[in-house]
Parts: C-alpha cells; sequence; structure tokens
C-alpha cells in the first residue's frame, strides 16, 4: 500500500499517524496519508521563511521562467496527473484532463508577473518630488484545498503565489493526496529552490496549526462553508490576511423563451459532470412557468436515466463514483428526505451497483421534481449527481429564490431575450453569472470567487486578484538634496 508523505525543505517526510486513501470505484484502500500538526507545520514555516528572502530577491523574470517551466511540465505531464487524480477521486479521465487545464490556465497567466507585478510613478507630485508604488510579497503564506480538485484549486493559489515571490505550504485534502504531491515534484523539476514549496498533510490539527502560526502571513482557503467560516474568524483573529471560498448551491434559471435542448444539454453537463462533486455545479433548476417546467423534465427524466456511470478507464463513462462511502451515503440521505418531504423522485440513482466494481461508492444521477425551497434538498449544499426542479410562477419569483439563498457561488439564465439577460446579471446578487453559459468560471486572467457565505474575504482567487491578495503595496515619496529647501516643516502645504 502507498503510504503519502509530507515534504518540507525538499524532503519527503513519512510523519507519524495516517489516514486512509481509497480508490472510489473499487472500494479498496489503496494507500495511507501522513497527517501532521503543529510540529509538522513549524518545520514547513522554519523551511519556507529560510527560503523567502532569496525567492523574493529573485527578478520577477527569473521567477516567470519557472512559470514557463512549470507549464512545459503539466503539457507534459497532464496524463499522468489526470490518472493519479482519478486514482483517489473517481472522476473520469477527461474530467480530470479538464481540471488540469483549468489550472494550467493560472500558470499561464502568472509567466507574466513581471508586467503584472510592475508599479506606477509619478513624477514631480510637488517641485522636485516623485512618488512610486509597489507591490512586494507578503512572506510564507499557505494553502488550504479541497478533494474535489486536488490540482486545480492548488493550482489557483501556487502560481500566484509563488510569482509574487511568496514561499508557499500547502495542505491538501486529506481524500486525494497522491496528485498534490505529484504537482510539488513539477514545480521542483521546473526549477523552484527547496523550502519554497512545502506539502504538509493532514485533518483539522494541520489546518488549526496553520491559522494560529505567527510565522505565516496569509491563507488562502477553498472547501465548504462551516470549514471556511472557522478558518476566516481563526486567521483573521491571529492577524492573517484570509480569503476563504466557501460551498455553493448554484441556480440556472430556464426561461419560456429558452432554447429547451440547448438548456437540458446544459442541465446535463452542470448537474451531473464530476458526479456533481463541483462547487460551481448546478444544483437546482428553475424554469419559469409550468409549461416549461413540464417540457424541461420531459427532456431531463430519459437523459438522466440513460447516464453513463463508470470508472475512469472506461472512456465512454460521463460521471464516476461519489469520493467516499460515507459521502454516497450522505448524499443518498438527502434524496431519501426530499423524498419523504414531499418531492417527486422523477429519476432514483439511489442503490447503484457496477458489475465487477461491486464495493465502489456509486450513486445513479438523481432528478426530483417540485422541490421546495424549504427542503433540505433545497436549503444544504448536498455535493452529489442530484438535480432539483424548484419551478416559479415568473421571473421574479426565480431572482427572488437566488437572491434569497444564502450561498453564491455562481447562477445561469438559459434565454433568448436581451433585457432579461442583462437585467438578470445586473440584479442577482451572485458572484459568478453565466447568460446560456451553465458554468461561469472566469479564465485564467480574470478572477473567480463568489458573493455572501460562498466567499469569506475581499479578494477572489487567481487572476488580477490574486496579484493583489499575495502582495502589499508600498508607496515610495522621494527628495533628493538638491531639491531640499532648508528649514523645518510643521504643517500640510499646498503642492
Ligand atoms: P471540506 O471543507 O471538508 O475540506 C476542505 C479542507 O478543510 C480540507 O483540506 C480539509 O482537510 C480541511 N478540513 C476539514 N474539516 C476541517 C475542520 N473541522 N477544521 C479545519 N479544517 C478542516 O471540503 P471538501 O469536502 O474537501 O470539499 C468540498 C467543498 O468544497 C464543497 O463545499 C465545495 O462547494 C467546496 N468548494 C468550493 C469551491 C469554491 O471555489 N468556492 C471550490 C471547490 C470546492
Amino acid at each position: 500500500m502507498k503510504a503519502i508523505a509530507h515534504i518540507i525543505a525538499g524532503k519527503a517526510l513519512p510523519g507519524s499517524g495516517g489516514t486512509p486513501v481509497f480508490n472510489p470505484a473499487t472500494g479498496e484502500q489503496t494507500g495511507q496519508v501522513a497527517s501532521g500538526g503543529g510540529g509538522e507545520i513549524d518545520a514547513a514555516v522554519t523551511a519556507a521563511r529560510a527560503a523567502f528572502p532569496g525567492w523574493a530577491a529573485t527578478p520577477p523574470a527569473k521567477r516567470a521562467k519557472v512559470m514557463y517551466e512549470m507549464r512545459r511540465l503539466l503539457e507534459a505531464n497532464k496524463d499522468k496527473l489526470a490518472r493519479t487524480i482519478s486514482a483517489e477521486h473517481g472522476k473520469t479521465h477527461t474530467d480530470a484532463l479538464g481540471e488540469v487545464a483549468r489550472g494550467q490556465e493560472v500558470v499561464e497567466f502568472a509567466c507574466g508577473i513581471p508586467h503584472l507585478l510592475k508599479g506606477s510613478f509619478s513624477k514631480n507630485v510637488s517641485a522636485g518630488v516623485d512618488c512610486y508604488d509597489e507591490r512586494q510579497p507578503l512572506g510564507v503564506v499557505a494553502g488550504i484545498t479541497p478533494f474535489n480538485f486536488p490540482v486545480m484549486v492548488p493550482l489557483w493559489m501556487m502560481p500566484m503565489a509563488l510569482a509574487c515571490g511568496n514561499s508557499f505550504i500547502l495542505k491538501p485534502s486529506e481524500r486525494d493526496p497522491s496528485a498534490p504531491n505529484l504537482l510539488y515534484e513539477l514545480w521542483r523539476e521546473a526549477g523552484l529552490p527547496d523550502g519554497v514549496l512545502n506539502v504538509v498533510h493532514g485533518g483539522k490539527a494541520a489546518v488549526d496549526a496553520i491559522l494560529d502560526h505567527p510565522g505565516i502571513a496569509a491563507v488562502s482557503f477553498v472547501g465548504s462553508t462551516p470549514i471556511a467560516s472557522h478558518v476566516y474568524t481563526r486567521g483573521c483573529a491571529a492577524g492573517k490576511r484570509v480569503q476563504a471560498l466557501g460551498g455553493a448551491k448554484n441556480h440556472l434559471v430556464v426561461m419560456p423563451d429558452a432554447d429547451l435542448d440547448q438548456a437540458a444539454d446544459a442541465l446535463m453537463g452542470a448537474g451531473y459532470g464530476s458526479a456533481g462533486e463541483r462547487c460551481m455545479a448546478v444544483a437546482v433548476a428553475v424554469p419559469v412557468g409550468e409549461k416549461t417546467a413540464d417540457a424541461l423534465i420531459a427532456k431531463l427524466k430519459p437523459r438522466v436515466a440513460a447516464l453513463k456511470i463508470g470508472p475512469a478507464g472506461d472512456a465512454a463513462a460521463e460521471m464516476g463514483p461519489l469520493v467516499t462511502a460515507a459521502h454516497r451515503d450522505k448524499v443518498s440521505s438527502y434524496i431519501d428526505a426530499g423524498q419523504a418531504a414531499g418531492a417527486d423522485v422523477v429519476v432514483d440513482g439511489r442503490g447503484l451497483k457496477l458489475q465487477g466494481y461491486e464495493k465502489g461508492f456509486w450513486l445513479g444521477g438523481t432528478l426530483l421534481d417540485r422541490v421546495t425551497p424549504l427542503m433540505s434538498v433545497y436549503t444544504d449544499e448536498i455535493f452529489g449527481p442530484v438535480l432539483s426542479v424548484v419551478r416559479a410562477g415568473t421571473y421574479e419569483e426565480a431572482v427572488g429564490l437566488i437572491n434569497a439563498n444564502l450561498f453564491a457561488n455562481g447562477t445561469a439564465l438559459f434565454t433568448r431575450d436581451g433585457d432579461a439577460a442583462r437585467d438578470f446579471a445586473e440584479r442577482i446578487q451572485v458572484g459568478m453569472v453565466g447568460i446560456n453559459v451553465p458554468i461561469p468560471v472566469p479564465v485564467g486572467y480574470h478572477s473567480f470567487g463568489g458573493w455572501k457565505s460562498s466567499l469569506f474575504g475581499s479578494h477572489g482567487v487567481y487572476g488580477p486578484e490574486g496579484v493583489h491578495f499575495y502582495t502589499r503595496l508600498k508607496t515610495v515619496t522621494s527628495r533628493w538634496p538638491a531639491g531640499l529647501k532648508s528649514g523645518a516643516q510643521f504643517h500640510f502645504t499646498e503642492r
């Protein structure tokens, strides 16, 4: 069985304790990951602190060379990375390849770091006085990441933090830790000096040690809302800069004038892709009007029932298993609760078994109709292949439903009406909005982030927001002796 170790100061450290790691398709334990705490975090901070001055002083153009090389290595190793992701996460191979590609986009953006760090300069702000500003790295920063994108989410953080001149400690999810370790190997091969990047595995003990450690200047977190809230509160109380991205409940509104075939295609991919284990998955379809709802259900029902479910090696599979048996059981129990509360189970994925993979963590695609906002299947983030249909009488009712929701990561409107599209984009209280685009994840040169309990903190991740989060502004005002008038000044003067 594979032992997955911490990596501190360039060395693998087996560590003590351990958490089992499973192949979700077979249900077999395939490894054990080290479980770190205060000692390992302290060692990682020591290594990162020692490496920081040299890395921060490395010219941005040289740091960019590491980014270019990392880009090449990601391309060359994408298949290996994708297989490593699928073996512990369960997602299909093509989906895992897509994850690598989205992470690579951020590395590509970070290749432009010399330009991104350029400050501004104002000559003669007063007679003989010049003013310029620059963005300086923070020091040692940490990233805590979820199971659902073990490569992409670390790559939302690492390229930006490193390119800006920080050293970085990654605390990946304990459920699929092999891919982050492989990512580390690639960064090292790309030329990153030892200690600039460290990986400490573990759960709550490691996270709390990061939040409390005085040597860590900033923390980026991506995960569920309760933990995001804990990370934000505790990290801020310890004086750190914190961005904590939380959970989601994304709605897709289908207007009566929408192309229903396009809307159904969108709901299939966004609802069931990656078995619904995406923070930008669509969990709720909101058809406007009974006629739209009936027609949409008629289109979705046969397609959900015919979803191809299988292990990552099956090229025809459209989705894989859930990540753990416990998560599969939890998702299944939400379907039970929805049914008990009066939802129509149009397609039931409970109890799915796959021949040859009887112990895998399978759950079939599930479609629930006539879900209401008070049901737990609606109020809670389920994170599984369950699409709930909440029927809205009017467009205003659909907007009100979304704006009343505590989560506000992504949303979409399907329509042919430009007025409705413009109004929706303007009034909807959600961070990322799609118009006829079901999963509006911004490209690498924009920034990603939700509102309300989907993001605690004032910065999104990657893109320009990433540069701002991982640097702080310094403004220098200078006058040289030749321009100095003699005599002290005790009051502001007009310039
Ligand atoms: P999670 O919150 O269980 O875990 C996230 C991280 O927190 C992991 O590294 C985990 O080890 C750590 N952790 C778990 N319990 C902890 C505790 N009690 N105290 C301190 N740390 C703890 O999330 P997950 O199940 O790995 O991932 C799925 C969640 O992540 C979903 O809610 C999903 O919406 C969210 N997510 C959000 C985004 C986004 O951009 N907003 C992106 C991806 C995933």
